[in-house]
């Protein structure tokens, strides 16, 4: 069995990942705060996890991975958001409007990271459908003095348990110091963070047993995780920006909820985001969204493999540079792919490649399994069955799997302008020469049409170009 090695950021080490139980390997990713358009850094962790997904149920089997990911559904900004509408005049009820637009957000979520060839998790649990879980963990949390309630609110007790910032390294006192802690006369210690919440009429809440309110955000992942996975399972992930104050309450809640199971046993964390070299904010006006990309004609497919070039534990720099390229390969990719026919043949019988399995088996190393990609398909463009196992390769990463048919089309489009491009070129050329019997513009157009993959046929009836399984359009760039 292929060996998966992982870099937990709990113990700061590469390890060889062993399953609680292979038969059921069990992920738990903490998903979006449903409340509007995923941006671009929202979608890394997705691609991310989603890879490590693909791995797990390459190694352990398609049925033997349960993968979690949580819709944040209860939250302040959602609310405000709802609140806003109702200002505005909108008739309709808060919970109408929030349900509204929360279901509304879900479905475009599910859009987007389709597109980036995403799938879909085992279990997408809604918080507000597991408030009974989040009421009887607090409960129990209460009951064994690690939480008290105060005011409507319940806090978790910080002071009382020990290991508190192991996973980000950090002391209370150094977090007290450092941090932005809310300071409210119902608590006991600065650091001690909500797990409940009181609602007045205005907002959305839920009777329990401190009156009508909600759960705060760190609790909903700890009980939809130990509902769905159990006291313990395999690995958590999600990114660095939530490694603190997030994953260590999470932490915090479940280990003292349920001290014999320990939570999760592997953390993982992908990197932040940036555009063309800065941070993506909206002051600076390179903020966009997953959506904006789709529409602005980038496929979906273009942007995961943009996403897959860095390594998850690196800042990644989105460019236009890079899905310009990203764009060009999948190009030429695709057509070799989906020429000759072999789209329903041969091509259905392929392996997955073993040498990209084990780089990205080895804590994800996409770009050493892209840099083997490549040396393959160099070989594949000679090979049938080379570029059947290439074909499976590619649909493992999810770079071709989901619509491999539309995505040929729009890249041959692409490629289809190129050669009518460069035929009425090599036409205008010939007319020319006949007059001035000077060949050498027709000699240097065919020799880049040849030099892309192109097939150069010129008889007195006229000029035909035909693309060959290699050809790469980008080579054509040049002629004018
Ligand atoms: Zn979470």
């Amino acid at each position: 069995m292929t060996e998966i090695r992982l870099y937990n950021s709990r113990t700061r080490r590469k390890e060889t990942f062993e399953p609680l139980d292979p038969a059921n390997v069990r992920m738990y990713v903490c998903g979006p705060t449903v409340y509007d358009r995923a941006h671009l850094g929202n979608a890394r962790p997705v691609v991310t996890f989603d890879v490590l997904f693909r791995l797990l149920r390459h190694v352990y089997g398609e049925g033997a991975v349960t993968y979690v990911r949580n819709f944040t559904d209860v939250d302040d900004k959602i609310n405000a958001a709802a609140q806003a509408r109702r200002a505005a005049g909108d008739p309709r009820s808060l919970e109408g409007l929030i349900r509204e637009r929360t279901d509304e957000t879900i479905g475009w979520y599910h859009d987007d990271m389709d597109a980036l060839g995403a799938l879909r998790p085992t279990r997408e649990p809604r918080a507000t459908e597991w408030i009974g879980a989040m009421i009887a963990m607090i409960e129990g949390l209460i009951a064994k003095g690690h939480a008290y309630a105060a005011e409507g609110h319940v806090l978790f007790r910080v002071r009382s348990y020990a290991a508190y910032g192991a996973l980000s390294g950090r002391s209370v006192d150094d977090m007290i110091a450092g941090a932005r802690v809310e300071v409210a006369p119902f608590k006991e210690d600065p650091m001690d963070f909500v797990l409940w919440k009181p609602s007045d009429d205005e907002l959305p809440g839920w009777d329990s047993p401190w009156g009508r309110g909600r759960p705060g955000w760190h609790i909903e992942c700890s009980a939809m995780a130990h509902e769905l996975l159990g006291a313990s399972f395999d690995i958590h992930g999600g990114g660095i920006d939530l490694q603190f104050p997030h994953h260590e309450n999470e932490i915090a809640q479940s280990c003292c909820a349920h001290p014999e199971g320990g939570f999760a046993r592997v953390w993982m964390h992908n990197e932040m985001l940036q555009v063309e070299g800065r941070k993506m904010s909206k002051s600076l006006g390179n903020f966009f969204t997953v959506r904006d990309l789709l529409d602005q004609g980038w496929p979906g497919e273009v942007i995961r493999f943009v996403m897959l070039q860095t390594h998850y534990r690196k800042p990644m720099d989105w460019t236009e540079a890079k899905a310009r390229e990203a764009e060009r390969t999948l190009m030429r990719w695709t057509r070799a792919m989906t020429s000759d026919g072999l789209l329903n043949k041969r091509l259905n019988k392929g392996h997955v490649i073993q040498e990209v399995i084990d780089a990205i088996s080895d804590d994800l190393n996409l770009p050493l399994a892209i840099t083997r990609l490549h040396a393959a398909f160099d070989s594949a463009k000679r090979d049938d069955d080379a570029l059947a196992d290439f074909r499976a390769t590619t649909d493992f990463l999810g770079l071709t799997d989901r619509n491999i048919l539309s995505a040929a089309r729009k890249f041959a489009d692409i490629g289809d302008l190129a050669l009518d491009h460069a035929k009425s070129l090599l036409v205008a050329a010939r007319e020319q020469a006949m007059k001035s019997k000077d060949f050498s513009e027709v000699d240097r157009i065919k020799s880049v049409l040849i030099d892309a993959g192109v097939e150069v046929r010129m008889t007195r009836l006229g000029v035909e170009l035909q693309s060959k399984r290699d050809f790469d359009p980008s080579k054509l760039d040049g002629l004018t």
